[in-house]
């Protein structure tokens, strides 16, 4: 995360994804009662992140994740609301699944503009989300981090904290795992579901078997899951037991916050996407024994195609979330190279 104006962590798929073609006037997309589902463009490869919009003719007007702020972003929900009958002003609550830009860069806009309360899982708002207001705080850890394990200085120098389309929110209200919140006449139990970021939230209905399910999931790309230098220590031995959680949960539709927005086949999704994850700590860790080498050494043998300076910041941070949790399990360990500056994985 934290890489400026790149994508957050979606450049690592399984397949490539075909391209699709933006149409300006997005439908609204019915999901459950007044619950519906909009696609906001984003100037990133997924060219569209999913916002939900809650809109009951009594209760509380709910947004569910925001986009960035781009005209074409504002004009999107804006159009959304509308045909709701509703305008910014309405809007009574934000609720984010996680600190990324393409989800949370209007927070502050809409916390304004409506006097809206802004909502996260509290485990993201100590985390991620404290990441937007400590930009000039965190930047030189972020940077070490990255030179430490290898990242040539050139892309070191990069790296930019700031993005001037990310509008923080003042006040975050916490939700906590296990609590319960009303959405379109039903309840809905929060979920935390770490990996692609430590407090990434999920919403869980169980009478409709329904999911809201941000990143934690997606049906083309794998989320990107990656180690920076303040991130929980083993997001991918997080994201595992998130897959578990997520097998077990057996969703008949998840709303997804790209590629959808709803998928079915949550369950043998997740299974694949553990495959994946172990296919690679297979072939990173027989690399590693193989020749020691430091991270970006090995994002190199495990990302081979040519990315660009973004990309390959990323590929370091999930090579490295790979590596960690292959040391944490005791299969790898690493060493301290005095010459080099770096850290060096090995057998
Ligand atoms: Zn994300
Ligand atoms: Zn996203």
């Amino acid at each position: 995360m934290l890489l400026g104006n790149q994508g957050f962590g979606h450049a690592v798929r399984i397949r490539d994804t075909p391209g699709m073609t933006s149409s300006s006037a997005a439908p609204l997309v019915p999901l459950l009662g007044s619950l519906h589902a909009l696609q906001v463009p984003i100037p990133y490869p997924m060219k569209t992140v999913t916002v939900l919009i809650d809109a009951p003719a009594r209760g509380p007007l709910t947004l569910i994740d925001c986009a960035l702020d781009t005209p074409e972003a504002r004009a999107a929900i804006e159009d959304g609301l509308a045909q709701l009958g509703r305008h910014w002003s309405d809007i009574d609550r934000l609720i984010v699944t996680h600190h990324h830009p393409d989800h949370y860069g209007l927070a502050g806009v809409i916390e304004e503009r409506s006097g809206a309360r802004v909502q996260m899982l509290d485990v993201e708002i100590g985390r991620g989300e404290r990441y937007w207001h400590m930009l000039s705080e965190w930047l030189p850890g972020h940077r070490k981090h990255m030179r430490d394990h290898g990242l040539p200085e050139a892309s070191v120098e990069g790296i930019r904290a700031e993005n001037p389309r990310v509008h923080p929110a003042s006040r975050v209200e916490p939700l906590r795992e296990g609590q319960s919140v009303s959405l379109a006449g039903h309840e809905w139990e929060v979920l935390w579901l770490p990996g692609h970021a430590d407090g990434h939230l999920g919403l869980w209905n169980e009478e409709e078997s329904l999911l809201i399910a941000g990143d934690a999931i997606l049906p083309r790309i794998s989320p990107n899951i990656g180690l920076y230098a303040y991130t929980r220590p083993d997001p991918l031995g997080d994201y595992l037991q998130t897959l578990g959680k997520l097998e077990a949960l057996n969703p008949r539709r998840a709303v997804v916050g790209h590629h959808g927005p709803v998928m079915e086949g949550v369950q043998a999704r997740a299974r694949e996407l553990r495959g994946h994850h172990h296919e690679r700590l297979d072939f990173i860790g027989a690399e590693a024994r193989r020749e020691g080498r430091s991270a970006y050494d090995l994002s190199l043998a495990m990302f081979p195609r040519d990315l660009d300076e973004g990309g390959r910041r990323f590929a370091l941070a999930e090579t490295l979330a790979h590596l960690e949790h292959l040391r944490l399990l005791g299969q790898l360990a690493r060493t301290w190279d005095e010459g080099a500056q770096v850290w060096r994985y090995h057998a």
